[in-house]
């Protein structure tokens, strides 16, 4: 599509986006979504008056072959590459907004809090932490006394800093707030963005601008057929198969599954645990609950204590060193650069199955679910 002088500012931007590959764009106004703290776009651009919407999809075949365990690379590097693209599509949008005057900001993709900002310093030491565990662990070395007294210290920040932190991160903008209310897509049962052509398989992100765009409609009907099969694929079971809440995103009423803490996400995205609520089958991490030295726990804790439990996750994590150690590195090092601009290597991902299982149609939901059930355990290994 070519972009004249005489189309309206929102078509143009609409032509950039979909010239540039996006599968779904559209637009909402700053005043349907602000009413929640995370989805207030004056958080990161004031005076924000519109936010441009902008998906992309996933990667069918290599969705398939990651739910079947017969390969987790394609994925990941898939996913990689849309997180990147989005990102500069946004950058596109941006830059022709401000050539036209009006204020923009191109938002990160995701892993950005408001309330978990990290700086390198804090990295470099926990990096340096972990390589004294290493280093400590290996029976062909010993720490001098120096690196004793680093180690020493180092622990006694992380302790206090464990203990302080909490998984109820802010994120700095939501974009499904935004996608919802720009008519991309509804909230489904899992909380995921379903959309009418692609499902719940779309990457999402969104460019705030000081412009007045003429916003669009959200879409009438959802799209989400209350199937729950995204409820029976959560090992952390995070969210009610049975008991529903009402949430209201750009004006509409959604109902989705009774959310739990966000740990029983975190302690299994995150890749700490591969198994709790399903037994013939894992996430792609080998990782168990037993392997935190928590014997006969079955299943996480149901009450509040679980965000402690999770803490203390992490912590163990990080104290056995080796691969668990860096795989808590990773996650870090993709809140402190973004997920558009880690190297593509990092944050490997183990779980995601609420989203990749809701294909478009039905068939491809039930098709997905079996392969999935099917695909076995994840047993030894590093993540
Ligand atoms: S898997 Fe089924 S219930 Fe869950 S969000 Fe998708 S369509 Fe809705
Ligand atoms: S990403 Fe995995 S653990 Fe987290 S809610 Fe979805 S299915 Fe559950």
């Amino acid at each position: 599509m070519t972009i004249t002088e005489s189309s309206s500012l929102e078509q143009q931007v609409k032509k950039i986006a979909l010239n540039e590959g996006v599968v779904l764009v559209g637009i909402c106004s700053t005043d349907s979504i602000k009413n929640k703290l995370f989805s207030d776009p004056n958080y990161l651009l004031p005076g924000a008056q519109s936010v441009v919407s902008i998906a992309l999809k996933q990667d069918e075949k290599s969705i398939e072959r990651y739910l079947a365990k017969k390969d987790r690379d394609s994925f990941c590097l898939k996913s990689d590459e849309i997180n990147k693209k989005l990102y500069a599509i946004g950058d596109k949008i941006k830059t022709y907004l401000e050539e036209k005057g009006f204020k923009a900001f191109n938002c990160k993709i995701n892993f950005d809090y408001r309330n978990a900002k990290l700086n390198e310093t804090t990295y470099k030491a926990l990096e340096t932490f972990v390589s004294l565990i290493n280093k400590q662990k290996d029976e062909s070395s010993s720490l001098s006394k120096a690196e004793q007294k680093t180690f020493d210290n180092l622990k006694k920040m992380l302790e206090i800093g464990f203990k302080k932190g909490r998984v109820d991160f802010v994120p700095e903008f939501s974009h499904r707030c935004a996608a919802e209310a720009a008519g991309l897509g509804r909230i489904g049962w899992s909380g995921n963005i379903i959309t009418e052509k692609y499902g719940a398989r779309i990457m999402f992100t969104s460019v705030l601008t000081d412009a007045k765009l003429k916003p669009d409609e959200p879409l009438k009907d959802n799209p989400c057929v209350m199937c729950k099969l995204c409820e029976r694929v959560c090992q952390g079971g995070f969210f009610s198969k049975d008991e529903a809440e009402k949430i209201i995103v750009g004006g509409t009423e959604e109902i989705i599954g009774k959310r739990s803490s966000y740990s029983y996400c975190a302690a299994v995205c995150g890749g700490f645990i591969g198994q709790n609520r399903f037994k013939e089958w894992s996430t792609w991490s080998p990782y168990r609950l037993k392997s935190y030295g928590i014997e006969d726990v079955e299943q996480l804790p149901l009450d509040d204590t679980v965000d402690d439990f999770y803490q203390d996750i992490m912590y163990r994590a990080i104290i056995e060193g080796g691969r668990k150690a860096e795989n808590v590195l990773k996650m870090i090092r993709t809140i402190l650069y973004g997920l558009h601009n880690k190297p593509k290597e990092d944050y490997i991902p183990t779980c995601a199955n609420c989203q990749i299982i809701c294909g478009p149609k039905m068939e491809d939901k039930k098709k997905s679910y079996k392969l999935l059930i099917k695909s076995g355990c994840i047993e030894k290994g590093d993540l």
